[in-house]
């Protein structure tokens, strides 16, 4: 070691190599626990274990943290906020255990099933949460966008790599098949899509239509059938069948301020911060 590194004073290598090492959490804390371990007379290997402990931790939420902005959800959101009582039609213990990730591992399917504003993209969007909690890569995009962006990526001569970045992720959630009927290009490339992530990957879909009506978004018979052969083999379906959240929450609220009663409490229900959104009235 040099003269010049002797003269340093000791903590100031030490952060110096911490950040080095890529442990910012050591760094952070190291001081606060050692005086806490010789306050309570833990030995050094117990003071070390504590530390290392710490980075882990951190570092794991830091993960997290990474892969859900890696997902691009457009909210960030959970099946603690969800109301199972509202949709008696969604299976609940078919959810619950779809969060566990079990067909992640699997690389199986999930298709949420059900008319507009029944909390297929909320369902959708806990997954995704779930997945990227415990240590999945996870992309989420709607199928108007995906196909644009696919289309884009063929222009441009970069399809291949797009391609393989959506094959390479473990859960793929395409939201709203249905709302926008594809063009048959588009529509071939969203059946390449699901076609190269066929017991590869897992992929979620939701849609307001039934797969009777597929056909009218894809275009082709044939290619409705090779798709859904491909997407219902190893499936779980979710059904969402009933009235609309929003507009059920809307009417309450509107019911409960004709009465005068709560008005705020209504509209703090109904309101989410996240996206802005207000339901229509
Ligand atoms: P969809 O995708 O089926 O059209 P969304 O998931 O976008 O419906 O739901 C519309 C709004 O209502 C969202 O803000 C969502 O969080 C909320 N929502 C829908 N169903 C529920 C539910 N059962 N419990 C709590 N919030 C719900
Ligand atoms: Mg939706």
């Amino acid at each position: 070691m040099s003269p010049a590194r002797e003269d340093t004073a000791p903590s100031v290598l030490l952060a110096h190599h911490l950040k080095q090492l890529k442990l910012p959490t050591v760094l952070r804390e190291y001081d606060k626990v050692a005086r806490e371990c010789a306050q309570s007379g833990l030995d050094h290997s117990r003071y070390l274990l504590r530390l290392v402990e710490l980075e882990l931790i951190d570092r794991e939420r830091r993960l997290v943290e990474r892969r859900i902005r890696a997902a691009r959800f457009p909210a960030v959101k959970s099946l603690d906020t969800f109301d199972f009582a509202a949709i008696p039609s969604l299976n609940k213990m078919l959810v619950l255990e779809l969060a566990r990730c079990g067909y992640i591992l699997g690389r199986e399917n999930v298709i949420a099933l059900g008319n507009s504003g029944t909390g297929k993209t909320h369902v959708a969007l806990a997954l995704g949460l779930a997945a990227c909690q415990k240590g999945f890569s996870v992309a989420f995009t709607t199928a108007a966008s995906l196909v644009n962006q696919l289309l884009e990526a063929r222009d441009e001569r970069r399809l291949l790599r797009l391609q393989r970045e959506l094959a390479a992720v473990k859960l793929l959630i395409v939201d709203e098949l249905g709302y926008v009927p594809l063009s048959s290009t588009g529509a071939e490339l969203l059946f390449e899509v699901f076609s190269q992530r066929y017991e590869r990957g897992s992929t979620v879909v939701t849609s307001n239509l039934p797969f009777e009506d597929w056909t009218s978004v894809l275009g082709s018979e044939r290619l409705t059938g090779a798709l859904l052969d491909r997407l219902t083999h190893h499936v779980s379906i979710l059904s969402l069948n009933g009235d609309s959240y929003r507009l059920r929450a809307s009417r309450s609220r509107r019911g409960r301020t004709d009465g005068g009663a709560e008005p705020n409490q209504a509209i703090a229900a109904t309101y989410n911060p996240e996206t802005g959104e207000i339901p229509p009235i």
